[in-house]
């Protein structure tokens, strides 16, 4: 075990985890819910403040931060696109139109100036106080929009187009973030993996590879990183975790939110087990390596876990602040920005879906309140970093679409 002193003596640090536990089957899956912290109003709070309600671990700037936006970092080079259909166009729909136009109203090209079709987010970077986090993509996951988000409906995702790959299916980057903060290098994440996979249920398949290579690109090696922390294990939150038995990321601890390891290790429920952790691939080699953090507990210098359940009982975001900056690493969350104003939009893969969508709520209002807060969204298409601003709902800025390039 290649625990780290500095950083396994903080408060609230992580704690191993045990051996195996007895399973545990969909009926108790399904009593998640009353363990699960609840998610009341957001409430404004100072670090280190125990809170009155249960979501009390947003370590907060301790004044109006300046626009951190610009902050950004030069960009990266882009990764290789995967090939579109030559002159392939979007039905019934002109890209200047809707470059100009969101839901048919109309709105400044500053504001919503996207790339036509949606792009994978690319490798970049932004300075959050001394602590510099940058966006590792993977690759990209295509998805049929409707099968996905059940509530939704045509007519919605036309107008939002923006959303789309070329062939009209909703895209979903894939990748985790890198945080170097003091001497400590944590990975939030390890994405899809080494491998395409179609998910014929979704319409869509899932494509992953890049991630080792961005983190190369940023300057740093797997055995260089000391902390990898999911914020839940989904399949594509974990896909690096190991190759051929051995983890990729040897020095480092790995760290998960209380109870989403042991959650997983007692799914049996064939579909729910299909969109988690390989048993052989991903579990076994974290057996005697994993460790459960708490809500609120500091991982690195600077970055503290925020527990946001629902969407996995364990699923825990990340926040990271300096100074008089910060960054929410959202996780699974969310997984389109329309999901920031329409509560009715619950993806399918949400274990409990009322508390996702309370947790989800929550987030947004805290993103909305604080515009000095960056959210940073790993399956968001053309910018993994953004800003919630109010304009008819909560919408979501890229950062990227905020700066001059
Ligand atoms: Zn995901």
């Amino acid at each position: 075990m290649a625990f780290c002193p500095t950083v396994s003596s903080y408060s609230n640090g992580p704690k191993p985890i045990g051996e195996r536990r007895p399973h545990v089957g969909r009926s108790e899956e399904e009593g998640v819910t009353p363990a699960l912290r609840g998610l009341g109003p957001p409430v404004a709070r100072t670090r280190g403040d125990p809170g009155t309600t249960r979501v009390g671990s947003w370590p907060r700037p301790r004044s109006t931060a300046p626009d951190t936006s610009r902050t950004v970092s030069a960009r990266a080079p882009r990764f290789a696109r995967p090939a579109r259909r030559q002159g392939a166009r979007l039905p019934g729909f002109a890209v200047a139109q809707a470059a100009l136009h969101h839901g048919g109203t109309a709105a400044t090209d500053h504001e919503w100036r996207m790339t036509m079709p949606a792009q994978p987010a690319p490798l970049e970077s932004i300075d959050i106080g001394d602590i510099k986090v940058t966006y590792l993509p993977d690759g990209d996951a295509t998805l049929s929009a409707t099968t996905v988000f059940p509530a939704s409906n045509d007519a919605l995702w036309e107008a939002h187009r923006e959303l789309f790959d070329a062939d009209g299916r909703l895209l979903l980057t894939l990748g985790g973030f890198l945080i170097e903060t003091g001497d400590q290098k944590v990975i939030v994440d390890l994405g899809f993996g080494d491998l395409t996979v179609p998910f014929d249920a979704v319409d869509g398949v899932f494509r992953g590879g890049k991630l080792l290579s961005s983190l190369r690109q940023a300057g740093v090696q797997p055995a260089d990183v000391d902390v990898v922390f999911y914020t839940h294990m989904h399949l594509d939150h974990v896909g690096w975790t190991a190759q051929n038995g051995t983890l990729t990321f040897p020095n480092a601890r790995h760290v998960v939110g209380d109870g989403e390891f042991e959650f997983w290790q007692g799914v049996s429920d064939p579909d729910l087990a299909g969109v988690g952790p390989n048993p052989d691939a991903v579990l076994a080699p974290l057996l005697n390596r994993i460790e459960s953090v708490s809500d609120g507990a500091t991982v690195a210098p600077g970055v503290n876990v925020l527990a946001s359940p629902g969407h996995t009982p364990g699923h825990c975001s990340a926040v990271v602040s300096s100074g008089q900056s910060r960054a929410i690493i959202l996780g699974d969350v969310m997984h389109c920005p329309l999901q920031l104003s329409d509560g009715d939009l619950r993806i399918i893969f949400d274990v409990d879906p009322d508390t996702a969508a309370r947790t989800r709520d929550h987030i947004a209002a805290e993103l909305e309140a604080d515009s000095a807060t960056i959210g940073a969204d790993g399956h968001f298409p053309g910018s993994a970093f953004g800003r919630v601003v109010q304009a008819n709902g909560r919408r979501w800025v890229g950062l990227a679409d905020t700066v001059a390039r």
